[in-house]
């Protein structure tokens, strides 16, 4: 019993296998060619292929699903659209687009992190009615880090990258004009959830 207790704490049994909802994507061949050149123009590299060095977290400021992110051609006068990898609502993961392919989803990494947006209207909104979408993101999450060979430390808030600080993000640059902005998103207390989450 012993033996099987260890090899569960090892195999990580406990924790849920996340199920990707694959049927909200981006049509990716698009998609490549247009963060290609947004790449191009905000950090310097025509690549669409994505290396994760890190994962951000947001909420979407809504209590529905996000179809700006699955719809919109572009935003703020250039294309692509806004689009994160994954949207959580509860027990649900959409896949939006996968992980080895750069998203839009926080200005000033996106050609490093993966970008995880969680339905909720707000930050309180999202830590005191939304655990089950806190739990099911810190499984995503958990995964991720496996798959990507990161550790909890390489997991940010959308806050931590707009304050735009390398010592805070390392990954974060930005060639448009390199000041910081400021956000709630998605909240400390949710951060802090889904990290203590992980820590166990
Ligand atoms: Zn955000």
């Amino acid at each position: 019993m012993r033996r099987l207790l260890v090899l569960a704490a090892l195999s990580g049994w406990g924790w849920a296998q996340p199920q990707y909802d694959m049927t909200r994507t981006r049509p990716l061949e698009s998609w490549k060619r247009q963060i290609t050149e947004y790449s191009r123009r905000h950090y310097g590299e025509a690549d669409w292929r994505l290396k994760p060095r890190c994962i951000v977290l947001h909420y979407t400021a809504g209590t529905s699903f996000p179809w700006n992110l699955v719809n919109t051609p572009d935003f703020a006068g250039e294309t692509p659209g806004l689009a994160s990898h994954y949207v959580v609502d509860g027990a649900k993961i959409w896949q939006i687009i996968p992980p080895e392919v750069r998203s839009r989803g926080a200005y000033g990494i996106n050609h490093r992190a993966i970008n995880i947006e969680m339905v909720g209207a707000d930050a309180r909104d999202m830590i005191h009615n939304r655990k089950c979408t806190l739990d099911t993101t810190a499984e995503l999450v958990r995964d991720l880090l496996e798959r990507f060979q990161l550790t909890a430390k390489d997991v940010y808030s959308h806050q931590q990258v707009a304050e735009m600080n390398t010592r805070v993000c390392p990954w974060v640059l930005d060639l448009v004009n390199g000041e910081p902005y400021h956000k709630v998103d998605p909240g400390a207390a949710s951060m802090r959830y889904v990290l203590d989450k992980l820590a166990r």
